[in-house]
């Protein structure tokens, strides 16, 4: 899809107290080539992103995401990003968004080859339509990921909480679930335990209590989940952080797949077993999720 707004970033020092960084800014030609053949980004997926969801020119979670950018750096011994340089070059993304629901993309390359400093930028881009998807949910399928669930502690090197530029493998997991009848999937870690989706975390209702997989260090902590949390304290209702073995799956009252740009979709199956569907509480929850939030 085509971008529509695209800025350089010259990343400075993470505690540079300046108030304004729009100096370290510069706005490019979407369409036209930017980036140097010797970008490790390009070369080795060797870097960091995050998609930020925009509401009318409004993005969503901005402090979160900005938060987990900066423990991604971390995992990847990659510089830290300055935060209010990159609050400010989001800012000034949003503003250039349709009204409607559109898309911010953060980047934090390790930069060219042999170079200096890391590269960065953010780009915008519109929204694919999720209105239907949103309403009819999706079949899942489980895969196995290959790693036990401690596998973060064992092995940092793996990057497993880190949202690294190398979605390949993620990308090869979508296509494994649509080979399989499915829409989407769900990992399962090596000694049987629930996951994260290969762009979604998972949140399961058992009785009046929501839960999610633990974010230990080997998925990601979703914004999204983050938010739909919040929503459903608000009401009162239950949530928790817990290890959920693969065998409970089947057992749950009813599942969603939740991201920052597609929102909360249902679990209408699970390895082909129909789960039920609370499509009132799951317009309610895309109502929230799609009014203005920091
Ligand atoms: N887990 C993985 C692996 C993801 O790629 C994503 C989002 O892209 C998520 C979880 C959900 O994160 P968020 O809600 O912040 O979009």
């Amino acid at each position: 899809m085509a971008q529509r707004f695209a800025l350089i970033i010259a990343p400075v020092d993470a505690a540079d107290p300046r108030d304004d960084f729009s100096e370290t800014f510069s706005v490019i030609d979407p369409e036209a080539p930017a980036l140097s053949v010797g970008e490790l980004s390009t070369q080795r997926g060797d870097g960091v992103f995050e998609t930020i969801g925009v509401i009318d020119a409004h993005p969503q979670e901005v402090v979160p995401h900005l938060e987990r950018l900066a423990n991604s750096a971390r995992l990847c011994d990659l510089p830290l990003p300055n935060r209010e340089q990159w609050r400010q070059a989001i800012a000034m993304a949003a503003a250039q968004c349709p009204p409607g629901e559109a898309t911010i993309k953060l980047i934090l390359s390790r930069g060219v080859e042999h170079g200096p400093t890391p590269t960065a930028w953010v780009t915008t881009g519109p929204a694919s339509d999720f209105s239907a998807v949103r309403a009819a949910g999706v079949r899942v399928v489980t895969l196995d990921r290959g790693y036990s669930l401690d596998v973060a502690e064992r092995a940092p090197w793996l990057l497993l909480g880190a949202k690294t530029l190398s979605y390949a493998v993620n990308m090869a997991a979508l296509r494994e679930a649509r080979r399989r009848a499915a829409d989407d999937a769900i990992f399962l870690s090596s000694d049987g335990f629930v996951l994260e989706a290969p762009t979604a975390s998972l949140i399961l209702r058992y009785g009046d209590r929501f839960v999610t997989p633990a974010p230990s260090g080997g998925i990601l902590h979703g914004t999204t989940q983050l938010s739909a949390f919040e929503f459903l304290t608000e009401r009162g209702v239950e949530t928790g952080y817990e290890r959920i073995p693969a065998s409970a799956l089947g057992e749950a009252d009813a599942a969603w797949l939740v991201s920052s740009v597609r929102l909360a979709v249902a679990v209408t199956a699970i390895d082909g077993h129909p789960l039920p569907v609370d499509a009132a509480l799951t317009a309610e929850l895309n109502g929230y999720l799609l009014s203005p939030r920091d």
